[in-house]
C-alpha cells in the first residue's frame, strides 16, 4: 500500500497528509543536491510515518537504506527538521510496496556481486550495468581542490574554454564534457588515448575543473600512473597496504593520467585491478589516458583490457590543417600579440603532429620578435625555428613523383591517369605508383585515386611487379634508384 492511501495518517501535530510533507520535504531536498542525485535516491522513498520525534522513511531496498544512512544524513536531517518545524529521527523501513514502483531507477549492483568469466575477462558488451552515480561526498576537502595525495595542482589554463575543437579530438572532447556533468553516470570509465602532446592532459584537467565548478567538494585524486606505481611500491615495502587502499578507493573520481606505465608491471596491474572494481562498484567515475588504446598496452592483464573497453574509448588524434591554424592562432592571442596569417600558415605547415611543439614555436617566435623588435614574418620564423625547418625536409608529393616520371619518359600526366594499357604508358604509371608507395605515406587507395581512379589491387600489383622487376634486372634497379633520388633531391 502506497503511503498515500492511508488516508488519515497524518504528520504529528499538522494535519497534513504524510504525502503534502513528503512533498515539501523533497522539494527541500531537490534544492540541496543536484538533480541527479535527487533522482537516484530520493524520488522512490516516502514518508510512511511520523510519530515522537521520528521520521520514518520507506526505502525499497537495502542498499539504498545504507546509502542513504551513509551518504545523506546530513542533508536529509535538516530538510526533515525544516519541514516538520523541529528536528526528527529518521528511521529507515525497508518497504518496497510502500515506495514509488513507477519512478524506479536503475537499481546499484550489489557491490559484491560482480563477477567474471572463468578466463577472468569479460567483453564490453558484457559489462555490467553502470551503478547510479555516488553522492560526491565532501568532507575533509578543500573546495575546488585536488585530494591531497594528487601528484598534481590544476593548471588553471586547461580548461575546456582555452581547448581548441577540430575533427581531431571533437570526440574525445565531448566525452570529457560528459562526464564532467555527471561523473560515474556517462561513460565509466573514460579511456582516452593518442600520441604526445596531443591534449589528453589538457582535457582531463578541464574535466576536474568543470567537475569543481558544479561541485566543489568533490573528491578527486588525479595521478600520474608512474606515482600510483610508487606509492604502491612502497606501500607494499612498508607493509600498509590498508592505507594505501583507503586512500585510492576513497575518492569520487579517480583520474589516472598515462596509465600505459602499467604496461610489465603484473603486481600493481593486479591491484590496480581491485581499485578500479571497487571503486567502478560504489558508482565511481574513473578517468584514464594512454599512450595507445588498452588492447595495445604491452603484456595489459585481459581482464583490465576488457575493463578499460566498458566506458568509452576514445583517440585524440593529431591536428588536421585547418585545426592546427585554429590553435596558432588561439595561442598567439593568449600571449597578446596575433601572428600573421601567412605566418601561420608556415609554422601549420611544418609543424604537423604535436600541439606541444606547436605551441612552443609561437612562444619562440613571439620572444625572439619582441627581443629584436622586428616585425613577425615567415623570414623571421624561419631563422628562429632554423633547427626545425631543416630537421625536417619537406615531403616529396604525388605531384613531384608524377612529374618527374612524366619527365623521365616524356609521356603526360594525362597518358597515366588515361585508361591506356599500352606498355609505353602502363610501364611508367607502374613506376609512378611503386614510387609513391615508397615515398609518401599514402594509402593504395589514395594512389589509386591519383592515377587515373584505379583500385588498390591494381596499385598492389604495380608495386609486388616492381619490387621484382628491380631485383632481376639491373637496369630497372638503376632507373628506381635514380628517380627516387632526383625526387628527394629536388625537395631537399
Ligand atoms: P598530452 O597529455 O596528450 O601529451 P597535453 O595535454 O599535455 O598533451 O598538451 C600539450 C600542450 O598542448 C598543452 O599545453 C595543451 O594546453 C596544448 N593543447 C593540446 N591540445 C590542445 C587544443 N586542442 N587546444 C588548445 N591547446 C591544446
Ligand atoms: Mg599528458
Amino acid at each position: 500500500m502506497h503511503a498515500s492511501d492511508r488516508g488519515p495518517n497524518s504528520a504529528e501535530g499538522h494535519g497534513e497528509p504524510l504525502r503534502a510533507v513528503w512533498g515539501r520535504i523533497q522539494r527541500e531536498l531537490r534544492g540541496a543536491i543536484r538533480r541527479e542525485q535527487f533522482e537516484t535516491w530520493f524520488r522512490r522513498t516516502t514518508l510512511t510515518a511520523v510519530t515522537e520525534g521520528t521520521a520514518v522513511i520507506a526505502v525499497h531496498n537495502r542498499f539504498t537504506r545504507d546509502w542513504l544512512r551513509n551518504y545523506y544524513m546530513d542533508v536529509l536531517v535538516p530538510c526533515v527538521a525544516k519541514v516538520l518545524g523541529s528536528a526528527h529521527e529518521i528511521r529507515f523501513d525497508i518497504d518496497p510496496e510502500s515506495t514509488a514502483p513507477e519512478l524506479c531507477p536503475p537499481l546499484p549492483p550489489d557491490p559484491d556481486s560482480v563477477g567474471e568469466d572463468e578466463d577472468g575477462t569479460r567483453s564490453a558488451a558484457q559489462a555490467p550495468a553502470p551503478p547510479a552515480a555516488l553522492p560526491l561526498s565532501n568532507a575533509n576537502v578543500l573546495p575546488g581542490r585536488l585530494l591531497e595525495s594528487s601528484d598534481v595542482v590544476l593548471n588553471p589554463h586547461y580548461r575546456f574554454d582555452n581547448f581548441v575543437v577540430g575533427p581531431c579530438n571533437r570526440f574525445a572532447h565531448a566525452a570529457s564534457v560528459g562526464v564532467s556533468e555527471s561523473p560515474g553516470l556517462t561513460y565509466n570509465p573514460l579511456f582516452l588515448h593518442g600520441s604526445v602532446g596531443l591534449g589528453k592532459t589538457h582535457l582531463l584537467q578541464s574535466l576536474c575543473h568543470s567537475v569543481f565548478e558544479r561541485e566543489p567538494g568533490a573528491r578527486i585524486l588525479y595521478l600520474s600512473c608512474e606515482t600510483f606505481v610508487n606509492h604502491f611500491i612502497s606501500a607494499l615495502e612498508n607493509g600498509d597496504l590498508e592505507k594505501f587502499r583507503h586512500k585510492y578507493r576513497n575518492v569520487d573520481i579517480l583520474v589516472v593520467d598515462d596509465i600505459h606505465i602499467l604496461a610489465n608491471k603484473e603486481r600493481t596491474q593486479e591491484e590496480f585491478f581491485h581499485t578500479f572494481n571497487t571503486l567502478y562498484n560504489a558508482g565511481k567515475q574513473i578517468v584514464l589516458s594512454s599512450d595507445s588504446p588498452p588492447v595495445d598496452i604491452p603484456t595489459l592483464q585481459e581482464r583490465l583490457v576488457s575493463r578499460f573497453k566498458w566506458g568509452l574509448v576514445t583517440e585524440v588524434e593529431p591536428p588536421c590543417y585547418e585545426t592546427r591554424m585554429a590553435i596558432l592562432k588561439r595561442k598567439s592571442r593568449e600571449r597578446g600579440r596575433e601572428i600573421p596569417d601567412d605566418v601561420a600558415r608556415v609554422l601549420a605547415e611544418h609543424i604537423d603532429s604535436n600541439i606541444r611543439e606547436l605551441e612552443g614555436a609561437v612562444t619562440k617566435v613571439l620572444g625572439f620578435a619582441s627581443l629584436s623588435g622586428q616585425p613577425i614574418t615567415t623570414q623571421l620564423v624561419r631563422q628562429c625555428l632554423r633547427e626545425h625547418f631543416a630537421a625536417r625536409p619537406h615531403q616529396p608529393s604525388i605531384e613531384d613523383i608524377q612529374r618527374a616520371v612524366t619527365e623521365r619518359f616524356g609521356v603526360k600526366l594525362s597518358d597515366l591517369q588515361s585508361k591506356k594499357r599500352t606498355n609505353a604508358i602502363a610501364y611508367p604509371r607502374q613506376i609512378g605508383m611503386f614510387l609513391a608507395r615508397k615515398i609518401t605515406r599514402m594509402s593504395l587507395e589514395e594512389i589509386g585515386g591519383y592515377f587515373g581512379g584505379r583500385d588498390h589491387t591494381t596499385v598492389l600489383y604495380a608495386c609486388q611487379k616492381l619490387e621484382r622487376l628491380s631485383k632481376e634486372d639491373p637496369s630497372c634497379h638503376e632507373l628506381l634508384t635514380s628517380l627516387s633520388y632526383e625526387i628527394r633531391g629536388t625537395q631537399a
